[in-house]
């Protein structure tokens, strides 16, 4: 990795601002259902307050819109954080300002203290250059360990870590730059991609960016359909995107130009509603019948991936193969998880792109058999997309440091 890293640094006596990923789901009694992104963060933090430093964390929760909704509070993460770190977290009651200065002042080397949400400000999300320079005051170096916030220019991603002298990455941010960038890279080949999802839509820079990358391409979910009609298969009443059909022909058309061996669908599990005790039935891709909707990717399909996957030294995967919410289309969602697994025992690279993939995978209790479950969703596709997320961007490189 070119980014100078939390591992480079040796943090004693430095405020730190540590930009992390603390979007955790709140029940209804502001309880945290889920606190997987805190422990996520727990490494970073954790190095810093043994190198006697002092983290000033920092994150969003939720969609507050610029301004204070008491229910976005981070402040049950403050108690959650102090638990897991075994020691005192101070909150303080604002991200910038007086209330986050007092609260600064006052730290010794090895203090933690965890500033509320960013998102109360929309000068956040507008990556305004004074509030990124407010937060900037509180420290003397920054870290960004929230790639799932990298894919945006916001002040705290973007903006504030232009006005440090080092912004480095932490180890979660490390992690996924190793796993997404060296993939995507230098892969060991066959490298496969397997996307799915909805719609060709959300997903078609991504399929641009890696034909003639990938050796292999796999498609499956709800986007095969509009590539179906493309090739002017009975697709019946599936999802289809009419006015993406011209792109999916041309789609093809670079597929076959290039060297990138597409695999589509043989035959599709289809019925006539989404729900969990629909009647199904499993037809050849090109004939679905009117009424019916192709639900999920039948067993001859499953094979012919499973087939096509069993060299692959590097798979990445994008997107649920089906309508894996409802158990009678989750059998193709759950063999390629399966699938990737038992190849990740033998030796392959398996990266899942966050989002519905990454919950099926988890759902399945897979999540220790894979290589690297990303945590961002959209970052991760705008990497696949090849495109460089403004949040990694402004990190400070090796190359302009030397040596550390
Ligand atoms: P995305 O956010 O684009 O990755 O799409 C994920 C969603 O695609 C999931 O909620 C799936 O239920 C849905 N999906 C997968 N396959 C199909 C299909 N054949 N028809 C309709 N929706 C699908």
């Amino acid at each position: 990795m070119d980014k100078v890293s939390v591992s480079d640094i040796n943090f004693r006596g430095r405020k730190v601002l540590v930009r992390v990923d603390f979007n955790v789901p709140l029940n209804d009694q502001q309880e945290i259902t889920d606190d997987r992104r805190i422990r996520a963060a727990l490494p970073t933090l954790k190095k810093i307050i043994d190198d006697g430093g002092m983290v000033i964390a920092c994150s969003h929760l939720g969609r507050p819109k610029g301004k204070f909704v008491a229910e976005m509070s981070l402040r049950p993460v403050a108690t959650r954080l102090a638990d897991l770190l075994g020691k005192e977290v101070t909150f303080a009651e604002d991200c910038v300002g007086p209330e986050a200065a007092n609260v600064v002042d006052k730290m010794q080397p090895g203090d933690c203290v965890l500033l509320e949400n960013l998102r109360f400000h929309k000068a956040e999300t507008e990556n305004d250059e004074e509030f990124a320079k407010k937060l900037a005051s509180l420290a003397d170096i920054y870290v960004n360990d929230a790639f799932g916030s990298a894919h945006r220019a916001h002040a705290s991603t973007e903006g504030v870590a232009r006005l440090f002298n080092q912004a480095v990455a932490g180890f979660l941010m490390e992690k996924e730059l190793a796993y997404l960038g060296d993939a995507l890279a230098e892969p060991k080949r066959p490298f496969a991609a397997i996307l799915g999802g909805a719609k060709i839509s959300g997903k078609i820079d991504v399929i641009e960016n890696l034909i003639g990358k990938v050796d292999k391409l796999l498609i499956g979910g709800g986007m095969v359909f509009t590539f179906a009609k493309a090739r002017g298969y009975a697709i019946g009443d599936s999802l289809v995107e009419e006015d993406r059909i011209d792109m999916a022909k041309q789609i093809f058309e670079k597929v076959n130009d290039s060297s990138t061996k597409l695999y589509f669908p043989v035959d599709a599990v289809i019925a006539a509603e989404i729900s969990d005790n629909a009647q199904t039935d499993t037809v050849d891709i090109e004939e679905i019948p009117d009424a019916m909707k192709g639900l999920d990717i039948g067993p001859r399909s499953v094979e012919l991936f499973r087939d096509a996957l069993k060299d692959c030294k590097t798979i990445v995967w994008n997107g649920p193969m089906g309508v894996f919410e409802h158990e009678p289309f989750a059998a193709g969602t759950k063999a390629i998880a399966e699938t990737l697994a038992d190849l990740t025992d033998g030796g392959a690279t398996t990266i899942i792109g966050g989002g519905d993939s990454a919950s099926a995978v988890k759902q399945l209790g897979l999540e220790e058999r894979l290589s690297h479950i990303s945590t961002g969703g959209g970052a991760s596709l705008e990497f696949l997309e090849g495109k460089e997320l403004p949040g990694v961007a402004a990190l400070t490189a090796k190359s302009q440091v030397g040596a550390v």
